[in-house]
Formats: C-alpha cells, structure tokens, sequence
C-alpha cells in the first residue's frame, strides 16, 4: 500500500463515524479536536460522545446502522463497531456510494488513515506508518511533543504574517535564503520568549541585509539532580548551547545532553572551593555572549533561589546582552517530594519558609524569632556545616526540642539519603554519620510524614 499525506479543510467535509465505543470516541475526539462536526450512528454511545452531542460539536442518530444507509459521495466514513460482519458490509455500501473509509479492525482496504498529530495550530505535524507500526507513530509523536515548544503555533503566525513584509523587501530569487537565515537567528527563540521587540528589531537587520549577533545568555535551572526533573525548555537550550558554564552541584548525566562540540567550564560553587570569583563568572558571561554565541549558564535547582542568578542577569541587563531565565526545579520541592515530606499540610503547616544556613565567620545570623512560626516548615539551605548551631538556636528561641528534623542528603539522585532525628538528637547525629553534601534540611511537624510517605 502506497500512501499520500494531504491536508483537508475539517469544515468542507462530511465525517460520519459508526460505532460509539472507546474506539469510536477516540476517533471523534480527534475529529472535534480538529473541527470536523461528525455524524455519530451507533445505538449506543459512551458519555463522552454523548455530551459532545449535548454540546453540539456532533450529530448524534441513536440508531443501528442498516443496508439503507447513505453516504454521500466523497464523504469520510469511520467504522468503528464492535462488529467485523457489520464493519465489512458498510464499508462495501460506503465505497460503493463514492465514499472514502477507513476502519481500525481491518487496514487492508482502507481509503484513509489517520495519523498520529502534534498539534500547534496553525502547524500540524502528522506522522504516520500506513497503519504498520501504530506503537512507533505513537512514539514519535510523543518526542516531537516534548522538544516542539508550546507556543511553536504562535511562531508559524509570525511568519505568516512577517511574509508579507519579505515579499516586497526580499527579491524572490533571495527570499529562501532569507528564511535560512531568519529561522537560524535569535528571532524564532525571542517570539517564543515573547520578546517581540526585540525580535524585530533582528528581523528588520536581516531584511536590511545586515548579519545580528547572536549572542545570548540562557540562565537555566537544571533541577536538583535527577535529570527528569529538566524541564523540555532547559533540555533544548542545553542541546543548542555553544558554550556552558555550569557548576558543582549539576548533575553529570545533565551534562551528557549537551552537544558534543559545546565548550564547557567549570565555575565552581563547593562551599569552600569558589573556583571562579562570582565577578568573574558575570564577566565571562559578557565577554563570550558578545562573541556571538549562545551562552549556557546551567544552575543547580532554580537559578532564583539561593542561586545568586539575579546578580549574573544584572551584569547582562547593565551591558546590554539579550538572555532569558528557565526556572528550575528548586531542592526544596525535588527532595520534599523524593523524600515523601509534603512541605505544607493542612494538619501540620500552612506555610513554609526557605532559608539559607551559610554561615559568615562561625555564627549564622538568621531571624530566629520569625523562624519559630507554629505550623510553618522550615527549609534550610547550605546548612550542614551550621546544622548544630541551628539546632541549637531554634530550640533556644522555644522551638520544641523534639521537632522532627530531616536531612535529605543528595536529594533525587540514586544515592538519595534521608536521614530523621530531631532538633536535640540531630547534632550527635551528624557528628557520628557520614553525611556528604548537597543536604537539604526539613524542619516541622510534616517531617514525621516521612514515615508513611517514603516512596523511594
Ligand atoms: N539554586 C539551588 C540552590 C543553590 S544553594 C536550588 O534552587 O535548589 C545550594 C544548596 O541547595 C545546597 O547546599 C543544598 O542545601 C541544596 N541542594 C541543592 N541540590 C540538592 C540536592 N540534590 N539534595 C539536597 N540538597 C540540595
């Protein structure tokens, strides 16, 4: 079987689907979803189908399908019953009639098959395997979902309403070249930023036959460890990066997505090893961003807690280079959730605070007071070497001695550690337990959820 990907207008055709099971209502979803208002003839439909009916999306004729029925020509017809002698002998009356079919208990003499569909409207992408390998249509499908950004549909509306403007400025002989450039530039990735301004502003410099920089800075939150935790738009930026800096607390196995020709340095970060002075690492930024190149600053966790990002977005901002922000999965949630302490509960606290336990010369000067709120969790950053003077200083401002405390040491990876105490016993505890760094440290009633919750 030979097949022919076309497109149709969903509005110019008659859809008509027999059957109303959960094959059927596969099927008319995708039709609704893409405009179509069908024709349902089944006896019965599922509740899906039937509040479409109610909602006036499709036609519903509650009845068995006959050897009177019609189907006009050029029609699409769907057969879906539960019933091979009737999906036969209504496909023969459909093709005799001059209508087109398709059914999904038999492919072989199918007229038409439906793809599997990424859908960002007004672009389509269709995959398809003439109905020989649905599981890997399917698949496929599914991995252009997770790099084709959301707004991609907003994208295809700029272009189509930038053409115009290309047609008179761009003589036709050049104009293919023109978009090369234009999906190759800074322009594509600013409108899905909505950046428009900025956009532009490199649209007009291409039309104008200059050649933009580039350059660009991407401040991305790489999550707590686990490299499922990236989010799709950090796993892109990662994969078209030119340059990286990154530092200790991402995960190798984030650094294996990127390309293998990506400049990467290390900046640093251990607690008593800064391996480049932060001034350095906003100079750096700077310095290879007006090069032209696409500068990845990778982060551990969410690049806006705890994570020094909006000094190095300053620096940027002051010198004029374009970036964007990708939020992060921050520790408090990945290692809340791998750990199974919900961080607020409506029996335990109804707010939660983060702080960072970096200790300047020996002392720790936190708020201490504020931090000792009845049903608020506290979560600590940075905390273990200062552990037992926090200790100490909750219980001294009147946090109950027994509070349950957690330490979840290297939260989300596979080596993942919680360890329990509380705030009286914790300190012995660190002092006769192996502990290595990053830790996250929990502390309230929810800790005692832990118990029950642990999944991991
Ligand atoms: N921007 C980061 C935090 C940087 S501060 C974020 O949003 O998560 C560094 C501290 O984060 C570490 O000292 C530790 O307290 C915590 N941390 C980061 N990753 C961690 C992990 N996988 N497990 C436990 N703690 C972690």
């Amino acid at each position: 079987m030979m097949t022919l990907p076309l497109v149709f207008r969903a509005d110019r055709r008659q859809f008509i689907v027999v059957g109303g099971g959960a094959v059927a209502t596969r099927k008319i979803h995708t039709l609704v979803t893409a405009g179509c208002h069908p024709l349902v003839i089944s006896p019965q439909v599922s509740p899906e189908v039937q509040s479409l009916a109610d909602a006036g999306v499709i036609t519903l004729s509650l009845k068995r399908v006959d050897l009177e029925q019609s189907y006009p020509f050029g029609s699409f017809v769907v057969l879906a019953t539960d019933d091979k002698a009737v999906n036969d002998e209504q496909a023969a009356r459909a093709q005799q009639q001059g209508a087109l079919i398709c059914r999904a208990d038999n492919q072989d003499n199918n007229d038409f098959i439906f793809p599997a569909v990424v859908d960002r409207s007004p672009l389509l992408i269709s995959v398809s395997s003439r109905g020989a390998a649905p599981a890997l249509t399917r698949h496929i499908k599914q991995r252009l979902e997770a790099f084709l950004p959301q707004q991609y549909g907003r994208l295809a509306n700029e272009v189509e309403s930038l053409r115009a403007q290309v047609k008179i400025a761009v003589a036709a002989s050049k104009r293919a070249a023109f978009w090369r450039q234009w999906m190759q530039s800074q322009a594509p990735d600013l409108i899905l930023a909505k950046q428009a301004a900025k956009a532009d502003e490199i649209t007009q410099a291409l039309l104008a036959g200059e050649h933009p920089s580039r350059g660009e800075v991407f401040l991305v939150g790489a999550g707590p460890g686990d490299p499922d935790l990236l989010t799709f738009r950090a796993l892109r930026l990662i994969q078209s990066a030119d340059v990286v800096f990154y530092d200790r607390l991402v995960n190798p196995a984030i650094m294996e997505f990127l390309s293998p020709d990506t400049e990467r340095f290390y900046v640093g970060k251990a607690r008593s090893d800064h391996s480049l002075p932060q001034d350095g690492i906003n100079q750096l930024l700077v310095q290879e961003a007006k090069k032209g190149k696409r500068v990845l600053r990778l982060k551990g966790g969410d690049p806006f807690i705890f994570g020094r990002g909006g000094e190095e977005i300053e620096e940027l901002a002051a010198a004029g280079v374009p970036f964007q922000v990708v939020p992060g999965i921050t520790a408090a949630s990945g290692c809340s959730a791998y750990a199974g302490i919900p961080l607020t509960h409506r029996d335990h606290a109804q707010s939660v605070r983060f702080v960072t336990g970096h200790l300047k010369d020996g002392t720790c000067d936190l708020p201490w007071a504020e931090l000792i709120h009845p049903s608020q969790t506290l979560v600590i950053y940075m905390g273990l070497a200062g552990l037992p003077h926090i200790c100490q200083q909750l219980i001294a401002h009147n946090m109950a001695a027994t509070t349950p405390i957690a330490l979840v040491e290297k939260g989300t990876l596979p080596d993942q550690k919680v360890h329990i105490a509380t705030l009286e016993t914790m300190p012995n505890y660190i002092e006769t337990h192996d502990i290595q760094a990053p830790t996250l440290t929990i502390v309230g009633s929810v800790v005692a959820l832990h118990e029950t919750l642990k999944w991991r």
